[in-house]
């Protein structure tokens, strides 16, 4: 079997340190995508935690929301645009929460940013305060 070092000299277009996001967003592993455009993808989340539970990421790898700089601003305003147009197409434009999870202690366990869509009612303890839907 090869080094990672060395896959990635014989295969110079692998990028074997790409986050699981990027492997999805370049079709490597497969998920169920809902919308792309030229700046993020939407997904549905594969362990969901409401009836809908999608995740809107952007292209670009930031690994923590507080890891995105000023320059950043135009991307993260654009995450939260697209999440309400998902929103509004998986017809839960009424009532949906936003979620990211940010740094191992609030639970992230995905370092490339993600914004999560959720809608309906459930007993996450993402949600343990309030039920929404
Ligand atoms: P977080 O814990 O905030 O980093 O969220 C990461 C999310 O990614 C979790 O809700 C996981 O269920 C989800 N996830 C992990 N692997 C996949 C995958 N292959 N396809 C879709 N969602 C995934």
């Amino acid at each position: 079997m090869l080094e990672k070092a060395r896959v990635a000299e014989v295969i110079p277009m692998l990028d074997t340190d790409a986050t699981l996001f990027t492997r999805i967003i370049n079709r490597e592993i497969p998920a169920d995508i809902l919308y792309e455009d030229d700046l993020c993808i939407v997904i549905n989340d594969i362990a969901p935690q409401a009836p809908v539970h999608m995740l809107v990421i952007p292209k670009q790898v930031i690994p923590r929301l507080a890891d995105a700089s000023c320059e950043d601003q135009p991307i993260l305003g654009h995450l939260m645009w697209v999440a309400a147009e998902v929103a509004r197409d998986a017809g839960v434009d009424e009532a949906f929460r936003l979620v990211v999870n940010n740094g191992e202690g609030a639970g992230q366990t995905v370092f490339h940013l993600h914004v999560h869509v959720l809608a309906g009612k459930t007993g996450s303890p993402m949600f343990s305060e309030a039920d929404i839907g």
